[in-house]
Parts: C-alpha cells; sequence; structure tokens
C-alpha cells in the first residue's frame, strides 16, 4: 500500500433524489458506504429543483459524512455548455446556481459550487462563466474544451471510471464517475473497485468541497446570494425550448427508470427519440 494520503470521491450523475433512480437505492448505498468506507456526491442536475423526495432529503441531512451534491449542467441539454457566448453562459451558470439555492431551501441540502457538465461537453468561456460566478471547480469527465487547448486557469480536475483506475490511472484527488446503470447487477461491482482501492492507497474518502479546500490555501467563500432569475427558464429561452427541456428531462427519467430495464424496449425508443431529436 502507497502511504501517501489520497482523497477520494465517487460521483453519480443525473439522479433525481428519490427513494429508487433506475438502479440505484439511496438507502442501500448508505449502507454499503457505511460498511466499505466510501463517499458519494450527487451531480444533480438543477432543473430537477422541486422533484426531490421528502424521506431522501433527510437521508442527505443527516449523513453529510456519506453524500453530498454538486451541479451537473443546468437543464442538462446536449452541450448546453459547450457554446461560446460568455453572456448566455452567465445566464446559463446564474439560472443552475439559482435553482440549486432554491432546492436547499427546499430541501436544507447544500450544495458544492462544482460543476460536472453534462455529456462532458464544455468550452474554454464556461470556466470563464464558473468563475465569474465563484465556482470552486470544474470536474469533468472529458479533459479538453470544444475550442481547443484549456485557457483558463480556473480549477479543473479529471475523473476516471473505476476500470481506468484499477488498470492503472492514478490521480490525487480520485474522482470516479458513475451513473446508475452501473447497479444493473446489483452493488458487488462497486464494492469490489471500492475495496481493491481501499487496500491500493490509503484514502480519505470525502465530499468534492472539502478535498477542494484541502488543496488550496485560500477557502473557498460560498455566497448564497440568489439571483433575481425567473427559475423555469422560460425568461432566458422562450416557450419552444422551454417545452423542448421539459420533454427531454421527462423523457430521459423515463428512459432510466423504465426502459433501460428492459433491453429491447430501451433499444427502440433511443431509435425513436434519436429520430426526434429531442
Ligand atoms: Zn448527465
Amino acid at each position: 500500500m502507497q502511504n501517501k494520503l489520497h482523497y477520494a470521491n465517487i460521483i453519480i450523475d443525473d439522479p433525481l433524489l428519490k427513494e429508487n433512480y433506475g438502479f440505484l437505492n439511496y438507502q442501500i448505498l448508505l449502507d454499503l458506504m457505511d460498511k466499505h468506507n466510501f463517499f458519494t456526491t450527487i451531480a444533480f442536475i438543477p432543473w430537477n429543483y422541486k422533484r426531490t423526495d421528502k424521506k431522501i432529503a433527510a437521508l442527505f441531512r443527516e449523513r453529510p459524512d456519506r453524500f453530498s451534491l454538486c451541479v451537473h449542467g443546468c437543464d442538462h441539454t446536449k452541450g448546453e455548455f459547450g457554446v461560446s457566448d460568455i453572456e448566455h453562459l452567465d445566464s446559463k451558470v446564474k439560472l443552475a446556481t439559482a435553482r440549486m439555492i432554491e432546492h436547499e431551501k427546499i430541501t436544507g441540502i447544500s450544495f458544492d459550487r462544482v460543476m460536472v457538465f453534462p455529456q462532458g461537453i464544455f468550452s474554454n468561456e464556461a470556466l470563464d462563466a464558473l468563475q465569474l460566478n465563484n465556482y470552486y471547480a470544474a470536474v469533468n469527465t472529458v479533459p479538453m474544451p470544444i475550442n481547443g487547448h484549456r485557457s483558463s486557469n480556473f480549477p479543473f480536475f479529471v475523473r476516471h471510471t473505476p476500470e481506468d483506475i484499477i488498470t492503472g490511472v492514478t490521480t490525487n484527488p480520485i474522482f470516479v464517475v458513475l451513473h446508475h446503470d452501473y447497479f444493473k447487477n446489483g452493488y458487488k461491482k462497486l464494492t469490489d473497485f471500492v475495496g481493491e482501492l481501499n487496500t491500493r492507497v490509503k484514502i480519505k474518502w470525502d465530499s468534492i468541497g472539502n478535498i477542494l479546500n484541502c488543496f488550496s490555501t485560500p477557502s473557498f467563500k460560498s455566497n448564497n446570494k440568489q439571483a433575481n432569475v425567473d427559475l423555469s427558464g422560460l425568461d432566458l429561452y422562450g416557450y419552444k425550448e422551454f417545452l423542448k427541456i421539459l420533454m427531454r428531462r421527462y423523457l430521459s427519467d423515463l428512459r432510466d427508470n423504465y426502459l433501460c430495464k428492459n433491453d429491447y424496449i430501451f433499444y427502440y425508443a433511443k431509435k425513436v427519440r434519436d429520430l426526434i431529436k429531442i
């Protein structure tokens, strides 16, 4: 075992905070985190700010030693942060943040100002927009912006799959990316991975915010003053886009919670979705 202390965090993208989301069950995950010692951050889609289940909100509030939230896009539309219009990006980040603050008011669950870009797509200007809005960092699966090399000095971390980490990718902190379908055949794959990692290196599992605070000298100031924005997004996009986003979100939930449990239906539903381009 290497003696150097590593920090680690597992990030699960997309799920609503409901008892079950797709193959994920929060209570089972918590029991496993207690038993095997690890920490999970949910990359939460701000659009879902009014949809959290009270029971799961209580679970998150009671167990900040195991669960935390960070920000996953704004509406989770394809490539929403892969544009270069800084004003538009600034409005997007403001809307995402205002929704997360509203979610915190409703549920009592705080969040870290850390962005995980949907589909890993982002531009250099998107990093600038995060910096403008006092975000701590971006943690992403894709290391490169759509417009070339990273030009911003905004803190940026790459995350990896369990398979990449086990086969030798070593970073510190270790950020792990997962989706609910990783649990399709139960949780053994996850607990085997955590067990293997915990024996290889000395690890402190923690929330992304706490980990980043250990990595930089000035501690991040969280400014939870809510910008005066229309939380529905209607002001920013207009009706047509608003409806498209609404449909996309509900169809994604349908896919994750029902369709993906049946491989045959899932295949054809994906085809239909590609055809109507939502
Ligand atoms: Zn996502």
